[in-house]
């Protein structure tokens, strides 16, 4: 005998059951997204006004502020520490949740490699961002720097410290890096803490004055 298929039947499965399961993990989805919104998008630079979860005094000594991938949380205490955790949140893209650092894949070491090897050329009184980069702990066979008691230095740090020595303009930054940081992340989070606008101003002017004095 052959069976019939019982359209009504699996209608009314599809209406009753699996529709509103839909429906139902739909709002749960939905829920999830609202709970952890602080979380996947990033929180914010979080400013010394009695808002921080710690105070200075609890940092290791030497350590001006912190970005903690788990928590995603940045926690600075002066705008330009805080543009140099700006940049290792930037750096860490995330893989489902994970932290992954862009700084630790091939493609940043070669541009960096290639940027002293082959595009900065160091002459006797060399200052600058370049001369920065080129002496930076950590890589170009320079020695990481101990003078806080731990090993500092590498093409991680290098990354936010490229940020923060460019005042967090991509125009004061070595062309070849500036497509490595997301811009519009980055002035986000800038905007969470105003006293970064200022301080951007006061940097564009020391590098300005710098170059006067060079020359
Ligand atoms: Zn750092």
């Amino acid at each position: 005998m052959i069976k019939k298929i019982n359209f009504t039947k699996i209608f009314d499965t599809i209406f009753t059951i699996i529709f509103p399961g839909v429906i139902i993990f739909m709002l749960f989805f939905i829920l999830y997204i609202e709970i952890n919104k602080e979380k996947i998008n990033g929180i914010d630079v979080k400013l010394e006004d009695g808002t921080l979860p710690i105070n200075q005094a609890d940092l290791p000594e030497g350590v001006s502020g912190y970005y903690s991938p788990l928590k995603n949380l940045i926690v600075c205490f002066k705008p330009g520490d805080c543009i140099h955790e700006i940049g290792h949140k930037v750096d860490d893209e995330k893989m489902w949740g994970a932290p992954t650092y862009f700084t630790e894949t091939r493609k940043w070491k070669k541009a960096v490699d290639y940027y002293i090897a082959e595009i900065y050329m160091p002459t006797t009184n060399s200052e600058g961002i370049e001369n920065s980069i080129f002496n930076f702990p950590g890589i170009n066979d320079n020695p990481y720097d101990e003078s806080w008691g731990f090993a500092w230095g590498g093409y991680t740090e290098l990354y936010a410290e490229i940020l923060q020595y460019s005042c967090s303009n991509p125009e004061n930054m070595p062309e070849i890096f500036r497509k490595f940081y997301n811009w519009k992340k980055i002035d986000k989070l800038e905007k969470d803490y105003p006293e970064i606008e200022k301080w951007k101003k006061d940097c564009e002017i020391q590098l300005i004055k710098n170059l006067f004095d060079k020359n």
